[in-house]
């Protein structure tokens, strides 16, 4: 049996949500299934045959009280009124080895808060959901992760005929900046209380019942995001939609839309095609991640004087910049602090942008230019002199370089998810085969290692999928 808990958020009163029972599909059966997360979560005796039925709704789990919550948001830096789960419900929570885990079904069909939409999710984003979750998991990355997804033989419309599918997703928290947000502009102070009581209660691992609980629960937040952003930017990672309804105030990578890994190093990289403004460009996310700190100090107005917001979003840049640095100095296999360290690191990228190298292969290659062979991609003559600066900045180290190449070699991932890799599973899955989606997960699971056999996947994106077009629909 599933050890799966009516929600605690079923126990706030009914203005956070409202009570949903699901439609699953008529033929059912299990896409894709992810045993290595059931194994983490101690659920692996239970059958997949079983997950699905749950999932699918076909066996209704008593005494499970599902619900669709509710939130609100800034959108491309507009306030909208009303959003909340349109397709989706928070099921429960599992009971696991790692205590309380929120389970939520993406896809499940209509709530009152669809709006337009058709309360369902395509095969296709529900795959890019996965893949990257596994992806961004095994690179050390905080994010919802997927258990299981569920496939159909049903069709529905987006900008063309697509099959339907439902994500069983996991993920510490389901709570957003934007559902404080609701009850801030609907003038219900009292339940911006209750919101942030229920999180300091709820996750005592993240934060304290102090009596400054609340700026202590806003500087938590604050830190976590700009920690969470520190390492988006350091794999080259860019969300797509930094919307302040996706960002968890557990500072979890969340709701997946179009998001890419950057290939050739490019700051103004910006995966979402419909983002016209470059609003979520790769280079402006430390930036909107404190704005959307700061939307959500607005939020905790009633909580949070004015003066003590500034003094914790302040807080931001530090852990930000902080964080960079030390990710980055990882990852040019240095452990000494050196002031000279970021000029080095910005030299680099430098080269990357005028020579439009990798962003990823260019880390993963450095090593070779530990022992004074310039590496195949860094070959012009100002890179010749960067690696001459970058071994004399080695020199001071203390670490043998045999260690040093080990330890670059665990933060400089060799395979990240290009998107034409999810494209090229989502297009075999789509016919039904997935052993392609089995292998991406094999290699994105295993980013640092060699997995020789698998070398094609850490080439760059070949010639017809440089422009592949990643764009909201969903
Ligand atoms: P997202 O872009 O997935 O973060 O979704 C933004 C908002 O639109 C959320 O309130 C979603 O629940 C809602 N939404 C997205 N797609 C659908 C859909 N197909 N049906 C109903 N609501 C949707
Ligand atoms: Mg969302």
């Amino acid at each position: 049996m599933l050890p799966l808990l009516p929600h605690a958020f079923a126990g706030l009163p009914e203005e956070f949500y409202t009570r949903q029972i699901w439609e699953g599909f008529e033929h059912p059966f299990i896409a894709f299934e992810n045993f290595s997360l059931k194994q983490e979560l101690g659920i692996q005796d239970i059958d997949g045959e079983d997950l699905l039925k749950i999932f699918n709704g076909t066996e209704i789990l008593q005494p499970l009280k599902p619900l669709s919550m509710i939130y609100s948001g800034h959108q491309f830096g507009q306030y909208v009124e009303q959003l909340g789960d349109g397709r989706g419900l928070l099921l429960g929570q599992i009971d696991s080895i790692d205590g309380a885990i929120d389970l939520h079904l993406k896809g499940a069909g209509k709530t009152p808060y669809s709006r337009f939409g058709d309360g369902r999710a395509v095969l296709r984003s529900v795959i890019r959901e996965y893949v990257c979750g596994e992806a961004m998991h095994a690179l050390s990355i905080p994010s919802s992760r997927a258990l299981m997804i569920v496939g159909s033989n049903e069709m529905v419309i987006r900008e063309k005929s697509e099959s339907a599918a439902m994500l069983a997703r996991t993920a510490k928290t389901h709570i957003r900046f934007g559902s404080f947000e609701y009850f801030h502009y609907n003038n219900q102070p009292e339940n911006v209380k209750a919101l942030a009581d229920f999180c300091i209660d709820q996750y005592p691992a993240y934060f304290t019942k102090t009596p400054k609980a609340y700026e202590d629960f806003f500087q938590v937040v604050v830190e976590r995001t700009a920690s969470m952003i520190a390492q988006w930017q350091a794999c080259g990672f860019n969300h797509g939609v930094m919307n302040t309804d996706n960002m968890s105030i557990l500072g979890e990578t969340f709701d997946y839309g179009p998001y890419g890994f950057m290939e050739d190093y490019d700051p103004s990289y910006v995966c979402n095609h419909s983002d016209h403004q470059g609003r979520y460009a790769y280079k402006n996310q430390p930036y909107i991640g404190l704005w959307n700190c700061s939307a959500l100090g607005h939020a905790l107005s009633s909580l949070i004087s004015e003066k003590s917001q500034g003094e914790i979003l302040q807080s931001y840049e530090v852990t930000f910049q902080h964080t960079l640095a030390e990710l980055y100095r990882k990852k040019l296999g240095l452990e000494q602090k050196q002031s000279e360290d970021a000029i080095l690191i910005q030299g680099l990228l430098d080269i990357m942008e005028s020579e439009k190298l990798d962003y990823t292969n260019t880390f993963r290659n450095l090593t070779q230019a530990l022992s004074r062979e310039a590496t195949p991609e860094l070959n012009s003559d100002i890179a010749k002199s960067w690696i001459a600066s970058f071994q004399d900045r080695h020199e001071k180290e203390v670490l043998s370089q045999e260690k040093t190449v080990t330890l670059m070699n665990q933060v400089n991932p060799k395979f990240i998810l290009r998107n034409y890799m999810a494209q090229e599973a989502i297009d075999a899955a789509e016919d039904s085969k997935f052993s392609k989606l089995e292998t991406l997960i094999t290699v994105l699971t295993q980013p640092f290692q060699e997995l020789e056999e698998y070398n094609h996947f850490a080439n760059k994106s070949p010639a017809w999928a440089q422009h592949l077009e990643i764009s909201c629909s969903s």
